[in-house]
């Protein structure tokens, strides 16, 4: 999210020194029955062999619970570095589909996956990293009706998804059930990740953020670029933090968050403190139940702030393809920036940037009927909205923009 940056600095300090926790967070008596065959002995012998994990290590990740929420870019190295590692059960939650645009970055799933459920592409690949695993698939969104049920069966709880509604929603069914949240952020060439667990005594997500921002204010996910091996830095520190809690070694990272900038290749660490007027932590909490934040991102009613304003004129593209094919005279205005034109492109269109629209204007002529189209309609309703206001009557945007022309009109122009 683009909000983490820049405001987060605000919100924390530089740390100096951090809390040493060298204990499990898991019941000595859950290792009891705990037993391996010579086959596990073998794959975890470079664990066996150091003192800080030994066999009373590896049984306590073998007793371990671990919910990784989403089997994206971060969920793919945190299930196939915990699975390899041995934790016992790991539990996903996802209701996607592979999709080709996933591959860049999302390693559980392979070219085969395309087309298939996250959760079977990601169970197979976790069978084959270690079969030992007991894989427990939740194919749902995560959501207020089913947080509480789903979290109260696990010990951690990773959240992979990086989206509010999750973020939130995690964060708050941990602080009710005592559970840490191993929390991971990605956006373009910068990460952070962190562990919020009020029980050992650090801050929750609502002690930096007491209330996600306004609707409009977040950046669409799915329009917001990500470097492809960078969740796997987050992820994998994620995993790391994981292991640490269940072995109960080292300094785990509550109460302290990692900067991780690719480009300079820098890691920055901040202190994270606990707030005493967090609304769901703190001593007077006002949040006593679980809420979910629909209007956000990835979510249906995503243009929530757009909702507020009258509907703008659309046109579908089976009716753009009728136009173009009966030689209508109108404008194909495509408001998506040059890099996208670059990638694919509606013959004919006409390219003005969104952020050059108002300075372009003079380009365009108010008589003439123009057809706005972008990548999904977002920016596109916007660009009608400017020109309205400009004074031009006879516009529409496509509804779906080039993604649904390729889906519906035009198969041979690319998806990205
Ligand atoms: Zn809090």
């Amino acid at each position: 999210m683009q909000s983490f940056d820049t405001s987060l600095e605000l919100a924390i300090q530089p740390i100096g020194v951090f809390r040493d926790m060298s204990k499990s967070i898991l019941d000595p008596v859950r290792l009891e029955d705990i037993e391996f065959s010579n086959d596990e002995i073998a794959r975890y012998s470079r664990h066996l062999i150091m003192p800080e994990v030994t066999l009373e290590g590896q049984k306590k990740l073998k007793a371990a619970k671990v919910l990784c929420i989403g089997t994206g870019g971060l969920g793919s190295p945190i299930a196939l570095y915990l699975a390899a590692a041995g934790v016992g059960t790991l539990g996903l939650i996802d209701f996607d589909i592979v999709d080709y645009s996933n591959l860049q970055r999302q390693v559980l799933h392979g070219t085969k996956d395309v087309g298939r459920k996250k959760l079977n592409s990601a169970r197979d690949r976790i069978k084959d990293v270690n079969p030992n695993v007991h894989v427990v698939l939740h194919d749902a969104m995560f959501r207020s009706d089913n947080a509480t049920e789903i979290v109260s069966e696990y010990d951690i709880v990773i959240d992979g998804t990086d989206n509010f509604p999750t973020r939130y929603l995690s964060n708050d069914v941990c602080v009710f059930l005592s559970k840490p949240n191993i929390y991971g952020s990605i956006f373009r060439f910068e990460g952070q990740c962190t562990v919020f667990a009020p029980s050992l005594g650090g801050p929750c997500y609502r002690c930096l953020y007491p209330e996600p921002p306004p609707p409009g204010m977040v950046p669409s996910c799915a329009e917001g670029g990500v470097l492809g091996v960078l969740p796997g830095v987050i992820g994998v520190m994620q995993a790391i933090e994981t292991v640490k809690l269940i072995v109960g070694i080292g300094d785990p990272l509550v109460g302290r968050l990692i900067h991780f900038d690719a480009l300079k290749m820098k890691f920055r660490e901040f202190r994270v403190r606990r707030d005493p007027s967090c609304p769901i932590c703190g001593e007077h909490p006002s949040i006593t139940e679980l809420i979910d934040y629909e209007q956000f991102c990835g979510i249906p009613q995503a243009q929530a702030a757009e909702e507020a304003e009258p509907p703008v004129p659309e046109i579908s593209v089976e009716e753009l393809k009728a136009k173009r094919e009966r030689g209508d005279n109108f404008v194909l205005l495509d408001v998506r920036e040059p890099y996208e034109y670059d990638i694919a492109r509606i013959q004919g269109s006409r390219l003005i940037p969104l952020g050059e629209l108002a300075s372009r204007m003079s380009e365009l002529d108010t008589a003439e009927e123009i057809v706005i189209h972008c990548k999904s309609g977002v920016r596109s309703a916007k660009a009608l909205r400017q020109l309205q206001k400009a004074g031009f009557a006879k516009l529409f945007n496509v509804e779906g923009g080039i993604t649904a022309w390729a889906d519906r009109v035009d198969s041979n122009v690319p998806k990205y």
